[in-house]
């Protein structure tokens, strides 16, 4: 999921002191097996140990993906839950092999570089060649020159994205610095980045599509940076080419080489990329496991989480914090609460991070769920602890929430606030392909855990940095809320919130469904 903006969570917030005092101590001791459940025999550090570090980063249609979706329907049927794997459609089906970069002169240092997902590869053995980057606009000139340079690439490492004087982030320099150095230091960020922009206006080249220049004038690769500005750290997504092989270099290394380049010390660096693709798309599933309501089988309290993650880390906290607590929170209800009285089904998607494709895909393919939908919880922002619960407009859904909320034991919720009315959100996360839909998608935000600079999309989104403390008290939280919104007698009204008023007049703030592409080659976003 993208982190939310700010903006987004305007809205009424209710204190959990505020409910928990209007609830009723309850006895109930299905509320309090769930609890000792999740909370003293928990088995999510073994789970996550499996999928993250075993099975790893789980790309859209690659093989992890497929492996992930095996093991889920293993552990579910090792646990005498219903679950089946189910085709939504095909994927580009690449797994990474081998990668990395070298500097070889003028010095020699092995540079940190991950190749992107859906990388081309190198000729075997790889491939050396200069690094060389865009010339400022004072030597360019125009678009002219910029031909004129553009026509020297052939064969050489392509930088395309700006570097940044430092690599320290800003929260550092501010601490160290006293307010004119800090000042000074943004200056020179900005500065650079104002030349860097100004190198392709004065060409008349929008920087999107400068990769396609370079597959088309013989580049040997692109490297480019994508900085997250904290220690370490990068955004790495896809591929910036799709002829010539694709990678993010380190914020320091890339910097370097960019330095290395500008001052005519020509760096030279050899590169290898390799990966296997399929020769044609293969199926992408979602995984859905149930277990069946046994009064009102018709009705469904949904968990779901995304199941894929990109290809840089092992996808620990987004979302393999999100499928593992969803799944403990099966394994719990399946001891605590095998006969419910609605289904109570759970969605491991893929495709979330191509555009919420699996989740759209499943609403779309089941009406029959989205009618019965009496509720659905989707947590996709790491290992923090839950604390806002998001009704995403739905205006009818707080007392409901409040009254499930009430009946939990406190510790579970002492720092949680129920977000109402909440907006409803677009392309963020696989709550909203049920919200668009006027089901009630119920988002649960975690706290942030360093989750927006640190792992989100980054390289160091692994194993260590899981909490499981929070991921132990998310799990028995949710079993709770499934446990509740199976018991209720009344179903959540699914009144939407009145939409805003664009500035044109019409309807503003309603999202759109996305039509879930059912194949790579469909697709216009990846
Ligand atoms: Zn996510």
């Amino acid at each position: 999921m993208r982190p939310f903006p700010i903006l987004a969570l305007a809205a009424f917030a209710v204190a959990p002191s505020a409910l928990l005092a209007q609830s009723n101590p309850t006895n109930d001791s299905v509320v309090a097996k769930i609890y000792d459940e999740g909370m003293h025999h928990s088995q999510a550090p073994r789970l996550a140990q499996v999928l993250m570090d075993s099975i790893g980063p789980r790309l859209t249609g690659s093989a992890a993906n497929r492996a992930a979706n095996d093991w889920l329907l293993r552990t579910y049927k090792a646990w005498g839950i219903d679950a089946k794997n189910e085709q939504y459609g095909t994927w580009r089906d690449w797994t990474r092999g081998v990668s990395g970069l070298s500097l070889i002169s003028p010095r020699t240092r092995v540079l940190e570089a991950t190749m992107h997902a859906w990388s081309a590869t190198t000729p075997v053995g790889g491939v050396t060649a200069d690094v060389v980057v865009p010339p400022p606009a004072s030597e360019v000139g125009d678009s002219a020159g910029f031909a004129r340079w553009l026509a020297g690439v052939k064969g050489k490492l392509v930088l395309i994205s700006v570097p940044q004087v430092s690599c320290r982030p800003d929260s550092d320099i501010k601490f160290w610095a006293d307010s004119a150095v800090y000042a000074h230091a943004r200056a020179e960020r900005d500065s650079v980045a104002r030349d860097w922009q100004a190198r392709f206006a004065a060409a008349h080249v929008n920087p999107r599509t400068f990769p396609q220049m370079l597959e088309r004038a013989g580049a040997a690769g692109v490297l480019s940076n994508t900085w997250s500005r904290g220690w370490g750290v990068d955004k790495i997504q896809s591929a910036r080419a799709s002829t010539i092989p694709s990678f993010d270099v380190s914020c320091e290394d890339y910097s370097l080489l960019a330095r290395l380049a500008e001052h005519g010390q020509h760096p030279r660096v050899h590169a290898v990329a390799e990966a296997t693709v399929a020769p044609k798309e293969s199926p992408v599933f979602n995984t859905v496991a149930q277990i069946r309501g046994t009064e009102k089988p018709s009705e469904y309290v949904m968990l779901s989480a995304h199941l894929d993650s990109w290809d840089t880390g092992s996808g620990a906290t987004d979302n393999g914090t999100g499928t593992i607590t969803m799944l403990e929170a099966m394994r719990i209800l399946k001891l605590s609460y095998p006969h419910p009285k609605r289904t109570i089904l759970v969605g491991h998607w893929s495709g979330e991070e191509e555009g919420d494709i699996g989740s759209n895909a499943f609403a779309a393919d089941h009406p029959e769920v989205l009618k019965g939908l009496q509720v659905l919880f989707n947590q996709d922002n790491g290992t923090g602890e839950i604390d806002t619960v998001q009704t995403n407009g739905f205006v009818n859904a707080a007392p409901a929430l409040a009254r499930w909320m009430s009946a939990m034991p406190l510790d579970l919720l002492k720092n949680v606030t129920l977000m109402t009315p909440g907006v409803a959100h677009n392309e963020s996360t696989d709550s909203d392909a049920f919200d668009c839909r006027n089901a009630p998608g119920i988002f649960l935000t975690s706290s942030d855990w360093s989750y927006t600079d640190y792992t989100w999309h980054t390289q160091r989104d692994t194993y260590d940095k899981v909490n499981f403390d929070e991921v132990e008290r998310n799990a028995t939280m949710i079993a709770e809320f499934a446990y509740e919104a199976s018991e209720d007698p009344n179903m959540i009204a699914r009144t939407p919130r009145v939409p805003g008023v664009g500035r044109r007049g019409g309807a503003a703030g309603v999202p759109a469904c996305d039509q879930a592409p059912r194949s790579w080659a469909t697709a216009t976003r990846r």
